[in-house]
């Protein structure tokens, strides 16, 4: 019997409110907690729940959580399915069938599988060469790990995979290690952690890979999301374009990818700003991998700062462009209007760095709580409120390998313009 399906022998069934009917029957992905009016028995995260509706007509499969509030996410609708080895194996041809022909020869570093906007809610995969890692946001994929893994052996051959999960779900699985220990809670076949290694040898946490031709390195275990950012992908190449002859201030740098698109572009020195010492080091190491190969004539410079504090405390240096691409700022929706606040804080301390004569300030925002015009608008109003003359280059989102299908994925947004 497979793992997964050995949760539990009856299929958990739920009834929901009409309003959530609604929601899934448009494609909304999530089932909330105090949404779900029925259910046939008391459900163990990972299971299986079936949805019907008033009429007892089907409705949902989807992947029970019986501690987020997010208690159901949808797997499939409209139509009944066995959630089996064949299911999962068109599932993931699905998402690589995706990928094809998306990000060209010259990268091997990209996100194979997205999330709900794939048909794999909370759970995604990144590549990285050789390496696959796969993050976990719900602890209700744990039972299921077997399956993703063995459809990724067969599809990549990859020399490792590493699992990574979201806080909430490293917490709600070590709850259930320390119950099933105790004698209480479900006991799972596998003793996992964040970072563990699904597949394979990973001989190293750092692990290179290849980005329109240039090398980077990704820190799988102890980096931030899946080791790298590969969301900014395209918005690097569009930095890359626009960096001939400029000095460029990365802020948030993070391992520096800005930089080294920037330096490859032709900009004349390149500034990065973290607060973090280990990422201003793989910052350093991806730029001299890549500037010894390239032969660039372009200096770096690391600096360890808050970046806040940075632009209240720096005169004005007149650089060319500068990158503002800071962690999310709402995590919550109560941190919505402050986020914004700071957006636009930012925006105004950027500006001011920006020489006067056609600097371009390249404002991005991760946080899915603040709406595109809500982000757009706050860095627009800092370019009024700076009195300077500027024009908008460009808008960007979601890059192909990240699709989102729903208002919560849509998390990326980015504004370039130019300041005179
Ligand atoms: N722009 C990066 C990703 C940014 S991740 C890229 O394209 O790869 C966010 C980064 O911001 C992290 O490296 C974190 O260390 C840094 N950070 C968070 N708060 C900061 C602050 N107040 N000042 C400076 N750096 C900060």
């Amino acid at each position: 019997m497979e793992r997964g399906e050995a949760v539990s022998e009856k299929r958990l069934h739920l009834r929901i409110s009409q309003s959530a009917e609604s929601a899934v029957r448009t494609g909304h992905p999530w089932i909330f907690a105090d949404s779900v009016r029925e259910c046939s028995r008391s459900g163990r995260t990972g299971e299986i729940g079936v949805v019907y509706d008033r009429n007892d007509r089907f409705l949902a499969v989807g992947l029970f959580d019986a501690e987020s509030p997010i208690r159901l996410r949808v797997l499939e609708r409209g139509r009944g399915c066995r959630v089996d080895g064949e299911f999962w194996a068109k599932r993931m041809d699905r998402s690589v069938a995706a990928r094809c022909g998306v990000v060209g020869d010259e990268t091997d570093g990209y996100r194979v599988v997205n999330g709900e906007s794939d048909g794999w809610p909370g759970l995604v995969v990144d590549r990285f060469g050789d390496v696959l890692v796969v993050k976990i946001y719900t602890a209700a994929w744990m039972p299921w790990l077997g399956r993703v893994r063995d459809e990724l052996v067969r599809i990549f051959d990859p020399t490792a995979i590493v699992l990574r999960m979201g806080r909430h779900c490293s917490e709600a699985v070590r709850r259930e290690a320390t119950a099933s220990s105790a004698g209480r809670g479900v006991s799972r076949e596998f003793p996992l952690s964040d970072g563990s290694v699904l597949h394979g040898i990973l001989e190293n946490d750092t692990v290179p890979f290849r980005e329109n031709g240039l090398c980077f390195e990704a820190e799988v275990i102890r980096g931030q999301k899946t080791g790298f950012f590969l969301d900014q992908r395209d918005n690097r190449r569009r930095v890359e374009a626009l960096s001939g002859g400029r000095i460029v201030v990365n802020t948030f740098s993070y391992s520096g990818g800005f930089s080294v698109y920037a330096a490859r572009g032709g900009a004349t020195r390149v500034v990065d700003v973290d607060v973090s010492a280990p990422a201003l080091e793989a910052g350093k190491r991806n730029f001299d991998r890549n500037a010894g190969v390239g032969g660039w004539a372009c200096s770096r410079e690391g600096l360890r700062a808050d970046v806040f504090e940075w632009f209240r405390e720096t005169p004005p240096i007149g650089c060319g462009l500068i990158v503002v691409d800071p962690p999310s700022m709402a995590k919550r929706e109560p941190e919505r209007a402050e986020a914004i606040r700071q957006y636009a804080r930012l925006a105004s301390g950027a500006i001011r760095q920006l020489r006067g004569d056609g600097g371009i300030l390249v404002a991005a925002s991760c946080s899915s709580h603040v709406s595109e015009a809500e982000f757009f608008e706050s860095v627009l109003g800092a370019c009024r409120s700076s009195g300077r003359r500027f024009v908008e280059i460009e808008r960007t989102g979601h890059p192909a390998d990240h699709p989102s299908s729903f208002p919560q994925a849509a998390y990326l947004k980015c504004i370039y313009l130019r300041l005179g």
